[in-house]
């Protein structure tokens, strides 16, 4: 499932072969993936128009078109977009067809693929995104400058909760999924049943720094090899062991999700009355 790592990759890709690219025609081969506006009008509305610039908010692919509108793209589960000859054969899976004019090489498309069809995109005018109600709701973006120590813990003022489904939030941290979130708390060695309010100012630093590293790191391994790089995550299974101590690893359901974490290296601490590690030690 593509979280903010995956997506930041796929827009850069993007960036790279799709500005200044002119949409010659578009194809809806699935009516259900385009939220707005209806079918026929987004295909009649994006017919010659240039893309100029390619960005990711959240979980959201942003691809802005000359004319002032802008083509919002979300992968849910299994959406991608992909860059392929005209030539090649569709997928069957293929829910929507962008005819690319050539640059030298003509005969490009741009195919949005999404074997599971929950992936939708809307057009809009650039000027409605302000109303957009998914995006105005949109937390903090994590690998922006904005996002400082002190940003994260003003975030954090006054909010109660279990940490991993905290993490999940769109409307507090954007962009973080079930996989990543599991990688943070790790790197951040903090239990993902802790109650928010009870994190220390030192574990608050430390969740912010693991924040920001882990998208990161994830972010250029998806780039320069196509995978993710992470410590827990490649042990995220039955049996999986700690990348630190050995330890196998727990696994969990937190707000619905799997959650997988080191009970050694991720103690539960304070804040959660009864817990094995206060209890039970020594
Ligand atoms: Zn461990």
């Amino acid at each position: 499932m593509p979280e903010l790592p995956d997506v930041e990759t796929l827009a850069r890709r993007l960036r790279r072969s799709l500005v200044g690219r002119r949409i010659r025609r578009a194809r809806v081969l699935n009516p259900g993936t385009v939220r707005s506006p209806s079918p026929d009008r987004f295909v009649r509305r994006l017919r010659g128009r240039r893309v100029v610039a390619v960005d990711r908010r959240g979980k959201y692919l942003l691809i802005t078109l000359e004319g002032g509108l802008m083509l919002l793209v979300h992968l849910r589960m299994t959406g991608d977009l992909e860059i392929t000859s005209a030539r090649e054969r569709l997928d069957p899976y293929t829910r929507v067809v962008f005819a690319l004019d050539g640059r030298g090489q003509a005969g490009r498309e741009l195919r949005f693929v999404d074997q599971r069809r929950f992936g939708h995109m809307d057009l809009l005018p650039a000027v409605a995104l302000e109303d957009f109600s998914p995006l105005v709701r949109m937390g903090a973006e994590p690998l922006a400058k904005a996002f400082t120590p002190a940003a994260f813990r003003s975030l954090l003022v006054g909010r109660r909760g279990t940490l991993k489904p905290f993490l999940l939030r769109q409307d507090v941290v954007a962009g973080i999924g079930n996989l990543y979130a599991d990688e943070i708390l790790f790197q951040a060695r903090l239990h993902p049943g802790r109650r928010v309010e009870s994190l220390r100012p030192a574990e608050v630093r430390r969740l912010h720094e693991a924040i920001r590293q882990v998208l990161r790191r994830a972010t250029a391994g998806l780039s320069r090899s196509g995978r993710p790089v992470g410590d827990i995550l490649p042990a995220r299974e039955r049996g999986g062991i700690c990348p630190r101590c050995g330890r196998v690893l727990a696994l969990t359901r937190l707000g619905g999700r799997a959650t997988y974490f080191c009970p050694s290296c991720q103690r539960p601490g304070r804040g959660r009355r009864g817990d094995p590690a206060r209890l039970g030690k020594g």
